[in-house]
């Protein structure tokens, strides 16, 4: 792995960088990092010659390469490429009272999900977690210039968080402790990696879990989530029961509607069943375009009927607004590659910012 970045430092090994300086530096520059999101450049409590050492040793870990923003500036779109030249997205959202970044686990995604873009282009490799913590920053501080306020991060980006177990926990950590998030701001949406569920339900932090189900018969969901020939329906639901019982959150499932084929009356039968013994939430989200899935997403009339047979059934329901289609921001749609080969529209030039 390449030379660690600026937020994969602990508060130790900053500690030791900062050897023979006065014991208050590690203070104010663990502030400036976390608290002011700064640039090692900007600390102006610290001495220039101080300042340009850590911006030397403390590098960025994701350089912007593309940007674009899309519902009226409300949706903004990051493509990064990170120090090996691996590429990953991040999306922010704004709402009304709160902002939510979307961030990614893994350059890629070994998961193989058919009608998921990152899942089409295969697995690079994990993220370190101080290259995902600086996703939340790099939002976070966008979001303070747009004179909104970052809330929630949800692990919904590319890859999957749960087979990057460690990284993902230790960027939960310094995002809790350090920038400040409730864990219950924090969501981690899973495929179902079923030992991965396990050790969330033993964590010392009670993060929100997000479960991608797509399918409530086996059959189906072996096609649409190939993981779960590894982890069936029956196992998944003893594990999510275990984190349910364990922190108290409520347990929240993914349904990418996908017309004619997880759209059926049997399929709300078997989803509403599947819910109720979990007191689970259900997430509707018509499928989005990617190019390599024929199959289209399950249209608006479709996608009401589905609601309401889930609502009559008792199940807790909402349809999830559709973010940033036309920039390829939407859920499902982040692809590096795919972002680099075609021009991203509706770009627009960057701010002072961001070129820092
Ligand atoms: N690997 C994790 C997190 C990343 S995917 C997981 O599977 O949960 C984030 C969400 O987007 C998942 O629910 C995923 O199933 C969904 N998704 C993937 N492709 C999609 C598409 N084309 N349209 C709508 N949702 C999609």
């Amino acid at each position: 792995m390449a030379a660690p970045t600026r937020y994969d430092l602990d508060r130790g090994a900053l500690t030791e960088l900062l050897a023979g300086q006065p014991r208050y530096r590690v203070d104010q520059v663990w502030a400036g990092l976390h608290e002011q999101l700064a640039e090692p450049e900007d600390m102006t409590n610290v001495p220039l010659a101080l300042r340009r050492r850590l911006a030397e040793v403390l590098p960025d870990a994701l350089a912007l390469t593309t940007e674009a923003v899309a519902d009226g500036g409300d949706t903004v779109k990051w493509l990064w490429t990170l120090g090996d030249g691996s590429r990953v997205e991040t999306v922010l959202m704004h709402y009304p009272q709160r902002s939510t970044v979307c961030v990614s686990s893994q350059a890629g995604c070994a998961m193989a999900c058919g009608f998921c873009a990152t899942g089409q282009a295969g697995f690079t490799r994990h993220l370190t977690s101080g290259e995902i913590v600086e996703q939340v920053v790099r939002a976070s501080r966008r979001a303070r210039a747009d004179g909104r306020r970052l809330a929630n991060v949800v692990f919904m980006g590319m890859g999957e968080p749960l087979a990057n177990f460690d990284h993902t926990w230790a960027a939960v950590h310094r995002i809790h402790d350090d920038l400040g998030l409730g864990a219950r701001h924090i969501t981690i949406s899973t495929v179902g990696i079923v030992p991965g569920i396990r050790r969330l339900a033993d964590a010392d932090l009670p993060v929100n879990l997000a479960v991608s189900l797509h399918a409530a018969d086996d059959e189906l969901r072996n096609e649409l989530v190939p993981i779960n020939k590894r982890y069936p329906l029956a196992v998944l639901a003893e594990a999510c029961a275990e984190h349910v019982e364990r922190t108290g959150r409520r347990l929240s499932f993914e349904w990418a509607l996908i017309d004619g084929v997880n759209d059926r009356p049997q399929d709300a039968a078997r989803l509403a069943a599947y819910a109720r013994g979990l007191r689970a939430h259900v997430n509707l989200i018509p499928l989005n375009p990617t190019p390599g899935y024929a199959t289209r997403g399950t249209p608006p009339e479709g996608v009401e009927r589905f609601r309401r047979e889930l609502a009559d059934r008792g199940t807790n329901v909402t349809v999830r607004d559709t973010r940033g289609t036309s920039i390829d921001a939407a859920c499902g749609q982040l692809a590096a590659s795919a972002a680099v080969a075609a021009p991203i529209p509706r770009r627009r030039p960057r701010t002072a910012d961001e070129h820092r």
